[in-house]
């Protein structure tokens, strides 16, 4: 296998708490490179990962910020650079879901998932492009979702802020690329999260049956992409849209 080495780095991962952003966290720290955790309010959460880091003498720190607030994410970038002096690898994965018939979906139902997953991957890639700017060099990775691509039933909140996310990816890809500053979304297909964990258990078997691969995706599945994303071996890489879902869009 090709070893990534990613010392001299400095990345952030929302929600790189939990779930799939743990993963992220713990594969770019392997990879050497500084990580900075974002997350929302599980503070136990964030210092467990920061605690597995140091264990293997990576280096992490946990930030608390709410990425649909420009107010926090203006101050949280600023901390970060304080700490670890530059960022250079942004993953906006932070992502919330509300799911409900769009017939039943209040209007605070929309507006939450939006602000989260839309909103604040504009908001932290806005405030982190200035010190990629001065770097001239940055690897933005958005996690969208398979489901942003072929949309879902009961989920137009988080449907139509995934395809989103894929536009944004495309638009920054265009705007910055002279910069040396690369944007790609990675779109997971079903992982087993805490997110997952909380769907019916019908809704957990149809996905299961689909998966081409035959098991649930685990969140390392999704962080080696992530990690191939931001390393030298993908520095021609840009604007793309990578599904890893074990086949289960191809049903
Ligand atoms: P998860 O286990 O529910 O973890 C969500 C993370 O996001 C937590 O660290 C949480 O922090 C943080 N967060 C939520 N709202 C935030 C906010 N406003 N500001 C900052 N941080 C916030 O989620 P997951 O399953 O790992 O999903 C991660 C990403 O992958 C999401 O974007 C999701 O849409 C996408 N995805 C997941 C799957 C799947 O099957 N799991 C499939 C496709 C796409 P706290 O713990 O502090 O609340």
């Amino acid at each position: 296998m090709v070893e990534i080495d990613l010392s001299g780095s400095v990345s952030v991962v929302t929600g790189g708490s939990r779930g799939i952003g743990r993963a992220i966290s713990l594969g770019l720290a392997k990879a050497n490179s500084k990580v900075a955790i974002v997350y929302a309010s599980r503070t136990e959460s964030a210092l467990k990962v920061k605690e597995e880091i140091a264990s293997f003498g990576g280096v992490a720190q946990i930030f608390q910020c709410d990425v649909s607030s420009e107010n926090e994410v203006e101050h949280v970038i600023n901390d970060i650079v304080s700490q670890f002096g530059n960022i250079h690898i942004l993953v906006n994965n932070a992502g919330i879901t509300k799911d409900t018939l769009l017939l039943r979906m209040s209007e605070s139902d929309w507006d939450a998932v939006l602000d989260t997953n839309l909103k604040g991957a504009f908001l932290m890639t806005k405030h982190a492009l200035k010190f990629m700017m001065k770097n001239s060099f940055g690897r933005i990775i958005n996690i969208g979702s398979i489901v942003g691509i072929t949309g879902n039933i009961g989920q137009a909140n988080y449907v139509a802020s995934k395809a989103g996310l894929i536009g944004f990816t495309k638009a920054v890809a265009l705007e910055y690329g002279g910069r040396n500053i690369t944007s790609n979304l990675v779109a997971p297909g079903y992982i087993e999260t805490e997110m997952t964990e909380k769907l019916p258990k019908n809704i957990k078997e149809t996905f299961l049956n689909k998966v081409v691969l035959k098991r649930a995706g685990l969140p390392e599945d999704i962080a080696n992409t992530v990690v191939f994303l931001v390393s030298p071996l993908a520095s021609y890489i840009t604007g793309g849209v990578f599904v890893v879902d074990g086949g289960l869009s191809l049903t």
